[in-house]
């Protein structure tokens, strides 16, 4: 992974986290281009809510907002990112990975467009930083999310790469820090241990992706073999090598989840940020899925801690809780 942290840090400003990453984006470049006349704003419709539920709060206050589809793997197609942009777009956000399904988005071709009409590409890269290689200027972006404890550093630390150049107004108004474009005095434990976090992540990036790659592609083709009723959401490929997630038929995700988590096994419905709600999933919902196929959906993700002693767990443990719950609900799923 590199993150040019070291190429030029001047182009880092530390956050508290991905959310607020996310908001310094959007905000400050419809802030910072507004006088220009350009407030038109465009995200995908799969993004994580610190892009979404943003860009409403902007669209309530007189921003143009239009959120592109994307197709039946979750993958952003360019042609909409063409038809949609407009010489009055300020900014373009596309997630590089999806939280909930991990397919990787074409960064690069979606930023190519952005630019060519004269628009700010950023990209959230919570989820890929750590999982894949991730280098800022392959991507052509001009501002990058990271959060430190999606790659195992320390909570409430993150940071926005925001290219040389780039308007930008800042969102935290007060005092000179980071060069005055967030004020405040910075969480120096935080931000070191987001920087440790990094150099870890970027040594050993490609080892972990094959390891941890094999590990859930086992976990995924041995319970899609192994449970009926069960179907993959998104695509094998591209996507971060961590995340699976997968609909089981006549099945309320939630109750899966509670009896997965009996067994000591935390899997997720939707994003872990919207657990505790029991809205269908938007990412599944605007890849075209069918209602019950939203709601009954678990997002599996592994991490560097996971080993295939727990993965066989998982796998042994998954048929007869599948059966027992479909059971109190006289639900028979053909193998
Ligand atoms: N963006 C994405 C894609 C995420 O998955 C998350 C958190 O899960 C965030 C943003 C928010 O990051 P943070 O928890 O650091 O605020």
């Amino acid at each position: 992974m590199r993150i040019y942290f070291d190429h030029n840090a001047t182009e880092v400003v530390f956050t508290s986290g991905g959310t607020e990453s996310d908001n310094f984006a959007l905000r400050g470049v419809a802030e910072a281009l507004e006088p220009t006349g350009r407030r038109h704003l465009i995200a995908s419709s799969i993004e994580h809510e610190a892009v979404l539920v943003t860009l409403r709060a902007l669209a309530r206050r007189g921003w143009k907002v239009t959120l592109l589809p994307v197709d039946a793997s979750g993958i952003v197609q360019p042609a909409t990112l063409e038809q949609a942009v407009t010489a009055d777009t300020a900014i373009v956000s596309v997630m590089h990975a999806n939280n909930e399904i991990g397919t990787i988005q074409p960064v690069a071709e979606l930023a190519r467009i952005a630019r060519a009409h004269g628009a700010l590409m950023h990209t959230d890269a919570v989820q890929s930083i750590g999982k894949i290689a991730v280098d800022v200027r392959t991507l052509g972006v001009d501002l990058l999310s990271l959060s430190a404890h999606k790659f195992n550093g320390p909570k409430g630390a993150g940071a926005l790469w925001i290219k040389r150049g780039a308007r930008v107004t800042s969102i935290v108004t007060g005092g000179k820090h980071e060069r005055s474009r967030r004020a405040g005095t910075e969480n120096v434990a935080g931000i070191a241990g987001l920087g440790v976090a990094a150099k870890l992540a970027a040594k050993k990036v490609t080892t972990e992706a094959l390891r941890i790659g094999a590990l859930r592609d086992r976990l995924e083709s041995e319970i899609l073999a192994h449970v009926p009723g069960t179907a993959l959401n998104g695509v094998r490929e591209p996507r971060v090598p961590n995340t699976t997630n997968i609909s089981f038929e006549a099945i309320e995700a939630e109750s899966l989840l509670i009896a997965l988590d009996l067994e000591g096994v935390a899997v997720s419905t939707g994003s872990a940020c919207s657990s505790g709600t029991l809205e269908p999933s938007h990412v599944l919902r605007a890849m075209g899925l069918p209602s019950p196929r939203t709601q009954n959906s678990i997002r599996l993700s592994l991490g560097a801690g996971n080993t295939e002693a727990e993965v066989d767990f998982v796998v042994s443990k998954l048929p007869g809780i599948v059966d027992k719950l479909r059971s109190l609900t006289r639900t028979k799923v053909r193998a």
